[in-house]
């Protein structure tokens, strides 16, 4: 039997092209290699599915080629995803500009998504893919499969344990297409161990700011948090999307970001003031945790001043300890890998992908969506969209040639 499409991966963007075939009857497989449809939605959004957000600018994504994914963003964006899940009985809410289920669970989503499976689904690994004589075979634990279209739903090289592991973007080079180079993204960052000495997790509010080569990225308010070996947190979440393929990079933070300047600097001289005789290790604590305060102090003037009493911190210093709060350099020297990423940064070339449709422009009938492609967005509901309106553009592709009858 002949189908109309073969989907490879029951991840995000397969669910919603399955959702809109079973709607529209045609008929389809739907090939997942794991034991369960969309095991990764469970997890976004630390399990509450954030899954758009209220702003979406095309510079929250990032490719060789940014502005391949407009078209699909802005056609399918934002407000259509609500009416699809609307229709589900799933509204969406916001919360700082994120959009999630009303529930605040992922797996309101992933129910959502499987309501209608009618039984096209197939828990098999997709091994192979051809092409001959207009018709794809596809190879399924070692079985064939024959189908007009092939929809490519296979995510990226990101978070291997939910299926992803990059061993799919294989089954498409046989057709001519390139993969652009591949990194994690929406990943911790690694530091050098002086930089983040003693402050393993502390969890501080600090507006952090990215730097390639000395030239600022870009810069986020949020949550930064202290690992082991580097950084974490909102904030280092969405700058990796900037760093992790940058050249020198460093980020730089300041904790005072929303308080003024000389308010704390009066406060310290009148903390100093009242205890005299305390010592210079503490100094900083009614502004930043005690670990930074001791941290900060000691880098600045070396370890012996922590024991330099209070009255003996000059204005002159108080501006240097502000100064250094306000602006502290941390060198990234790497990130914590493909296994602990949320996203993958580069995959197929889109260059050579009609943007309109996902479609292959070297191959008719086979199309990309999601996390494949050489599109990944910022930290904050970005990726899901961009499976979402990707998936939807192929399906309109598809639609339109099966309603009218081209293949
Ligand atoms: C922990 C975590 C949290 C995240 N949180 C968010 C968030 O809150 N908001 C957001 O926008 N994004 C988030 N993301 C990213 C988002 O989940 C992905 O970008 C998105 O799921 C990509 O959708 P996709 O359809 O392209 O691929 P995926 O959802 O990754 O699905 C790909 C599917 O293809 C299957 N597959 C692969 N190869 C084969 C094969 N050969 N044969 C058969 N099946 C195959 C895989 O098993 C997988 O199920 C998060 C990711 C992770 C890991």
């Amino acid at each position: 039997m002949v189908h109309s499409v073969i989907i490879v991966g029951g991840g995000f963007s397969g669910l919603v092209i399955m959702n809109k075939f079973i709607e529209s009857g045609v008929d389809f497989l739907l090939f997942e290699k794991n034991d369960r449809l969309g095991k990764k939605i469970l997890a976004t959004g630390n399990g509450r599915g954030n899954i758009s957000n209220k702003d979406l600018s095309l510079n929250h994504y990032h490719g060789s080629n940014p502005s391949f994914c407009e078209y699909a963003i802005k056609t399918y964006d934002n407000r259509h995803i609500a009416r699809f899940f609307e229709k589900m009985g799933i509204i969406l809410t916001e919360e700082n500009g994120r959009l999630y289920p009303l529930s605040k669970q992922a797996n309101a989503i992933l129910d959502g998504l499987r309501l209608s499976d009618n039984g096209s689904v197939r828990f098999a690994k997709v091994t192979d893919v051809e092409y001959n004589d207009g018709i794809f075979t596809v190879v399924a634990d070692g079985k064939e499969y024959f189908a007009k279209n092939v929809i490519m739903c296979v995510g990226g090289k990101s978070s291997p344990n939910f299926g992803t592991d990059g061993t799919a973007y294989n089954l498409v080079k046989k057709f001519g297409h390139k993969i652009t180079p591949l990194y994690p993204s929406l990943v911790q960052l690694t530091a050098p161990k002086e930089s983040i000495k003693g402050l393993k997790g502390i969890k501080e509010n600090a507006k952090v700011t990215a730097y390639s080569n000395g030239v600022k990225l870009a810069d986020v308010e949020g949550d930064l948090l202290f690992t082991d070996n580097g950084i974490s947190g909102n904030t280092v979440f969405y700058l990796s999307a900037y760093l992790v393929n940058a050249k020198n990079p460093f980020v730089t933070v300041d904790y005072l970001y929303n308080v003024n300047e000389e308010v704390c600097k009066k406060s310290l001289a009148s903390r100093r003031n009242a205890y005299p005789d305390l010592t210079a290790e503490s100094f900083l604590s009614g502004l930043v945790h005690s670990r930074i305060s001791y941290k900060t102090v000691s880098d600045l003037f070396g370890t012996d001043f922590l024991k330099v009493k209070y009255k003996e911190i000059d204005d002159d210093k108080i501006d240097k300890l502000i100064g250094l709060l306000k602006n502290t350099e941390i060198k990234i020297t790497g990130n914590t890998g493909f296994a602990n990423s949320q996203v993958t940064k580069g995959g197929i070339d889109v260059n050579q992908v009609n943007n309109t449709t996902m479609e292959s422009k070297l191959q008719k009938g086979l199309y990309f969506c999601g996390e494949v492609l050489d599109v990944d967005g910022d930290c904050g509901g970005y990726n899901l969209q961009w499976a979402y309106s990707s998936a939807m553009c192929a399906y309109k592709s598809v639609i339109d040639r099966f309603l009218k009858n081209k293949d």
